[in-house]
């Protein structure tokens, strides 16, 4: 899963493109729930919210480091239970 640092601007422009509705407004920034960021594998080919985030403040979340068949497996439980 990914995550948004504490350098986010609040820009909105991430949120409205996860295609797991995974982020969300936090206390004071955007946050990603990493039980359902699947860093958009089974979706897109590159993760959409890094693509559009014009800070670049959106890394991997070094608490949730995932190889690509665990995200498939996450994407196959969220596109189940949804
Ligand atoms: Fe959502 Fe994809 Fe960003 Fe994860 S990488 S938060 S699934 S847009
Ligand atoms: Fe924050 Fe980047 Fe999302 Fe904008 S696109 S809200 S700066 S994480």
């Amino acid at each position: 899963a990914l995550m948004i640092t504490d350098e986010c601007i609040n820009c909105d422009v991430c949120e409205p493109v996860c295609p797991n509705q995974a982020i969300a407004m936090g206390a004071e920034i955007y946050e990603i729930d990493p039980a359902k960021c699947t860093e958009c594998v089974g979706h897109f080919d590159e993760p959409q919210c890094v693509s559009l985030c014009p800070v670049a403040c959106i890394p991997v979340n070094p608490a949730h480091v995932e190889d690509r068949e665990t995200l498939l497996q996450k994407y196959q439980r969220l596109a189940v239970t949804s």
